[in-house]
């Protein structure tokens, strides 16, 4: 028995997955084969990249469209961006203070673990807000690339 599918879309949708995964630009040039001309004639004919993507701000529905030229934008807007950083600041603030007191250790262990809870409930916070300060250069800030 194989998995329940719905006739008429699975296969159609696998397929546009799949033509969609072999148009991507690491796919049409491989890394060991990466040179400015292979990959700039790749390009044209690779997934071309978004035009528009959310704002970075968490709290934002709003999408950021990318400009024809020039820097391109991460917020929809200034007071955006200023939110994003501000909150960033308080919550790594928020987190140095519950480190400290777990390095300092006083108290009872219901106290450790109220502050233990916090600890991971501002870390869950934060993941929202993990594009470095320095953000021109994100790859260097995200996980490995894994080819397993
Ligand atoms: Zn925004």
């Amino acid at each position: 028995m194989g998995s329940p599918t719905v006739p008429g879309l699975t296969t159609p949708t696998r397929k546009a997955l799949d033509d969609l995964m072999s148009r991507r630009l690491n796919t049409l040039v491989p890394l060991e084969r990466a040179t400015l001309a292979t990959v700039a004639d790749a390009i044209p004919r690779a997934v071309p990249s978004a035009t528009k993507m959310p704002c970075l701000n968490p709290n934002c529905l709003r999408k950021v469209t990318r400009p024809k030229a020039g820097r391109l934008p991460l917020f929809c807007s200034r007071s955006c961006r200023e939110a994003f950083d501000y909150e960033r600041a308080e919550l790594l603030a928020d987190i140095a203070v519950l480190l400290q007191a777990i390095e300092r250790g006083e108290g009872t262990h219901a106290q450790r673990r109220k502050v233990l809870v916090e600890l991971a409930n501002r870390r869950w916070c934060l993941q929202r807000y993990a594009v470095p300060p320095d953000r021109n250069r994100p790859e260097l800030h995200a996980a490995p690339v894994s080819d397993s």
